[in-house]
């Protein structure tokens, strides 16, 4: 044991429950918790609106565990090095711990601290605290990164490594005199204008909701999960998202306890597994990340780059505002707007609709979905946005061009979810419902429906934008 203090650097780790840098910080001594707020350092992805407001919340519960152990979040805002600098000097710590992270330019931003650091004498470690298997550790027989998911899984399964949680913490000792912190409110986080509010009834932030959430999930989801994950107007999936991305919740916990509620229990095994394997999917995107880090802003298929996208900004537009005249399309992008979610099934219905009906750029998707998405995360946004334009890694064949209709008749069938985010329609059903332009006049006056008043008329007809897609495919095939 050392008296002179651990700094625990916590960024996407919010938690004080298998947090690997914590608990090898309070095993050499007291420890001073402390996050930095440096967006800028993470540019061009700063943390769009919605992950703000989550990070928000998820710092004011970490504070609260803190403090039941005894222990305090030291808040600071300025450039990472010279803050953790200062704070060194402050609290006479002679270590610095942190999990890792994997955006491009977060690897290289944490690779220059370490260096500095450790040139001037200070201790630096970092842990694994995100995921199951980090991407170096999981490699082709040729030693070469994976690209397709089932044979990465497939080994990931196979390799050693160690999928135990570690401990939790009743108490955590301090330094003598705790440093200042700058008040979470000066952090500026919350949006000034009130786009958030029901966030507060769609969330509940932090490690302890994330654990509940979890055990909810398992015990009331996780039997029929492989089918009712793909529903859109029934919540059948874990919402755990934004927890994972935060880190409030490790894959090892996930992990952990997904298998002893399947212990013994046969008919939970299908959705059990299958569960697990969406984890993997996560790591399958990590993986990706690491190893071809320019996929975030270019297609891993390279004659993608030629590929003829529209610049039309009024499409865009009425994609964003949920005002294609798609219910399906329109009322995903609304319940994204107004609760900060949408359902994975939903995801790949609104991206095929931006990339491939509209032929607008999946980077502009991906944007969107950055500023809006509480679980916007880097390496899950980059492969899901590639993959359903077809350009990604194991990426859906460019053909399979969502149908908006049949996608929402099988996985909204009675409409709830449409009439809940599109209620100026609510009072069609069935394929008026799903295909409004096809009703006939009588219904719609009975409905109070008006096209191109009410609602929007469709901004493309999907048989011909589908044509449109696979002649433009045609052009970069080759
Ligand atoms: C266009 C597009 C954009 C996406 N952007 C994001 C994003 O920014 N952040 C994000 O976390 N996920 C993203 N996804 C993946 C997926 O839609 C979400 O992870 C999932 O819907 C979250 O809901 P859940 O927690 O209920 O998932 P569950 O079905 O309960 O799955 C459990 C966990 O597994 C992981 N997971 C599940 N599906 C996937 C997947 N396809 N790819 C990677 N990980 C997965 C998530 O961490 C999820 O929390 C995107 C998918 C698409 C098609």
């Amino acid at each position: 044991m050392t008296t002179r203090p651990t700094i625990v650097w916590f960024r996407n780790d919010l938690r004080i429950t298998d947090q690997p840098a914590l608990i090898a910080a309070a095993e050499r001594g007291p420890v001073v918790p402390v996050f930095i707020w440096a967006p800028e350092e993470e540019a061009p992805w700063e943390p769009g609106g919605a992950s703000r407001w989550w990070l928000h919340h998820s710092l004011e519960s970490l504070q609260q565990q803190l403090e039941s152990c005894g222990a305090r979040l030291i808040l600071r805002q300025g450039e990472s090095l010279a803050t953790l600098q200062q704070l060194i000097e402050e609290t006479d710590a002679d270590a610095v711990m942190w999990c890792r992270r994997y955006e491009p330019v977060v690897i290289r931003r944490d690779k220059q601290i370490k260096t500095q650091l450790a040139d001037s004498g200070v201790h630096v470690e970092s842990f694994n605290g995100s995921l199951l298997h980090e991407p170096w550790t999981i490699e082709t027989k040729q030693e070469d990164p994976y690209t397709v998911f089932t044979p990465f899984w497939k080994r990931c399964l196979a390799a050693e490594t160690d999928r135990e949680p570690g401990k939790g913490f009743r108490k955590i000792a301090g330094p003598d005199t705790w440093p200042e912190s700058t008040p979470l409110k000066q952090l500026g986080l919350l949006p000034k204008i009130r786009w958030d509010r029901a966030f507060y009834d769609e969330w509940d932030v932090g490690a302890p909701a994330a654990e509940k959430r979890l055990r909810r999930f398992l015990k009331e989801r996780l039997k029929d999960y492989k089918e009712d994950r793909n529903r859109i107007d029934i919540e059948g999936y874990s919402k755990l998202s934004p927890h994972l991305h935060f880190g409030e919740i490790s894959p090892r916990q996930i992990w952990q306890a997904t298998q002893e509620a399947m212990d013994g229990k046969n008919e939970l095994h299908k959705g059990g597994d299958h569960f697990l394997s969406e984890v993997g999917w996560r790591e399958f995107a990590h993986h990706l990340l690491f190893h071809f880090p320019h996929t975030t802003e270019q297609p891993l298929r390279e004659k993608f780059e030629d590929f003829p996208w529209s610049t039309s900004r009024k499409r865009l537009q009425a994609w964003q505002r949920g005002q294609t005249g798609y219910p399906i399309v329109d009322a995903a992008m609304r319940g994204l707007w107004t609760t900060g979610f949408m359902a994975n099934r939903a995801r790949m219905v609104v991206a095929s609709f931006l990339t491939k009906d509209l032929l607008i750029p999946w980077q502009e998707g991906a944007r969107w979905f950055w500023d809006t998405l509480v679980d916007a995360d880097l390496a899950n946004n980059t492969l899901g946005w590639q993959w359903t334009a077809g350009c990604g890694a194991d990426a859906a064949p460019y053909f399979r061009i969502f149908n908006p209709t049949s996608q929402a008749s099988k996985f909204d069938p009675q409409g709830d979810f449409i009439r809940r985010w599109v209620p100026e329609l609510s009072k069609l059903d069935g394929n008026d419902l799903y295909e409004p332009w096809n009703a006939d006049e009588d219904t719609l006056r009975q409905a109070n429906v008006a096209l191109d008043n009410d609602y929007p008329d469709r901004l493309v007809d999907h048989s011909e934008a589908r044509n449109a897609a696979l002649e433009a495919y045609e052009e970069i095939k080759g």
